[in-house]
């Protein structure tokens, strides 16, 4: 990562001052201005303007209680957040997470990260998100129906297809969201399609958004290593975790013709040197929500590791899709040593700041997040365009569009890291390319 620019130096101290203890969200607004050098040395109206402080700091942050009772009659309580980010180019757009780790940081970090996502995909979509500290994991459905509507009751005055959209990310799938909209139509008196995306096919959702944020990340790969003359065809693939994103990139990987060895969820991991078998993790995962070493039960020539790191298991491309900081320096010169040629976050900013540096060092062709998952917010764009027009695509057609979206996108990375001096570096790329886009619909805007 390149120094900060003095022009830049300021404003990270005031983030810092602003917003003390918000660590990931630190590290994200340092990736994102590490690279924003030589932009506002060319374009000094960004500063004139102060575009650099304005879009670190979120339009509206929202904090509330989410009071819900369990199977036993108890009274629970959780803390629920919603940030919207930046509406420059469109409704607030980003996930809600539902996971014990949640706090401000992390919604802010994730919600600063899909501001430029957004902008990347090329579609009028501003950045948000959302989540709470609540954990599924060993819930019943109907606890988590009900705190579903809980959440509901109070963020629905917030969202809107016009305003505010939702969607999932870790621990948030369709089942949420189905309660979710539920409890939004019914208190609204609304059939508002377009404020949540990631519906089932049933009540509005779209073909292909279940896989997209996964087959996204492998199309970003794929393109990444067309740049050299080669694919992803015949190579050895590692995945991390084992949810919506990682199976779905196993999916595509294989269906590209690589082999997928090995993926993992917080327990540990499995290999699987015959080739993961997607039905049965489909089955594991999203029908029985098992924990990962049941994989190995059920198939002979898998072996469960627990604890430990997936990243020890050699591979040409590794896939981090679970969470954050996953992969840190110590594993990617693992990685580097054991001849990776290409790695693709389809989780937001899995790799630790010296990871990166390890990769880019190394000549690894490296993707980050916010280029390479943004996939699944594209096609949450899909699903806002059917539902604005009434219509349902085939997963054909809506599977072409993502792919020349994802096409899109690695160009636009590719240009503008090319145009500010340094070719290949799809970090420099994304930041640059998504800030300049909202930098200037917010001049064009006003001070707002
Ligand atoms: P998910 O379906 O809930 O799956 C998350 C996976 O990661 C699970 O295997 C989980 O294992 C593992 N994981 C989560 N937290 C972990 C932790 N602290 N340590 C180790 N493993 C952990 O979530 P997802 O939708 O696939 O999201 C994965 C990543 O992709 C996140 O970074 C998310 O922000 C990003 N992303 C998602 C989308 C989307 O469309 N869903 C779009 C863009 C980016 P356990 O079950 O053991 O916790």
């Amino acid at each position: 990562m390149s120094h900060l620019d003095p022009l830049l130096a300021e404003h990270y101290e005031t983030v810092l001052q602003r917003n003390p203890g918000e660590q990931e969200f630190h590290q994200a607004v340092l990736e994102v201005l590490g690279t924003l050098g030589p932009v506002v040395r060319k374009h000094r109206e960004y500063v004139d303007a102060a575009i650099i402080e304005r879009i670190c700091e979120p339009e509206r942050q929202l904090i509330f209680r989410v009071p819900w009772t369990d199977d036993q009659g108890q009274v629970q309580i959780n803390r629920a957040f919603r940030v919207e980010f930046n509406s420059a180019l469109g409704p607030y757009k980003g996930g809600l997470r539902f996971h014990p780790s949640v706090y401000l940081g992390i919604v802010k970090f994730l919600g600063f990260e899909q501001i430029f996502k957004n902008a990347l995909t090329g579609m009028p979509i501003g950045g948000g998100k959302g989540g709470s500290d609540f954990d599924p994991k060993g819930r019943s459905d109907a606890e988590v129906m009900r705190f579903c509507q809980s959440l509901m009751t109070e963020l629905y005055r917030h969202l809107g297809e016009y305003t505010d959209v939702p969607a999932g990310d870790i621990g948030v799938g369709g089942r949420e969201i189905g309660y979710l909209f539920g409890q939004y139509k019914r208190i609204t008196n609304r059939y508002e399609s377009g404020v949540l995306t990631g519906k089932g096919l049933a009540y509005g959702g779209s073909q292909v958004r279940t896989e997209a944020t996964g087959y996204g990340t492998v199309y970003f790969t794929e393109e990444m290593l067309r740049t050299r003359g080669e694919s992803l065809s015949g190579r050895r693939v590692v995945v991390s975790g084992s949810g919506n994103v990682a199976i779905y990139a196993a999916q595509k990987a294989i269906q590209l013709g690589a082999q997928v060895v090995a993926c993992s969820d917080s327990s540990g991991y499995v290999v699987d040197e015959a080739g993961l078998d997607i039905d049965l993790l489909r089955q594991v995962k999203e029908v029985d929500r098992a924990r990962i070493s049941a994989y190995a039960d059920e198939r002979g020539t898998a072996e469960f590791v627990a604890g430990g790191s997936v990243w020890d298991v050699p591979c040409e491309v590794a896939l981090p899709c679970a969470t954050q900081n996953e992969l840190d320096g110590a594993e990617a010169r693992t990685l580097v040593e054991n001849g990776v040629v290409a790695v693709a976050e389809g989780a937001n900013m899995p790799c630790t700041p010296e990871a990166v540096d390890v990769f880019q060092e190394g000549g690894v062709l490296f993707a980050p997040g916010k280029a390479a998952n943004a996939g699944g917010v594209a096609t949450s764009a899909l699903e806002m365009q059917q539902n604005a027009s009434r219509d349902s695509w085939t997963f054909a057609h809506t599977e072409e569009r993502l792919r020349d979206i994802m096409a899109g996108v690695h160009d636009r990375c590719a240009t503008a890291a090319e145009e500010y001096g340094s070719p290949g570096d799809y970090v420099a790329g994304a930041n640059i390319s998504g800030f300049a886009k909202v930098a200037d619909a917010m001049l064009a805007l006003g001070v707002v």
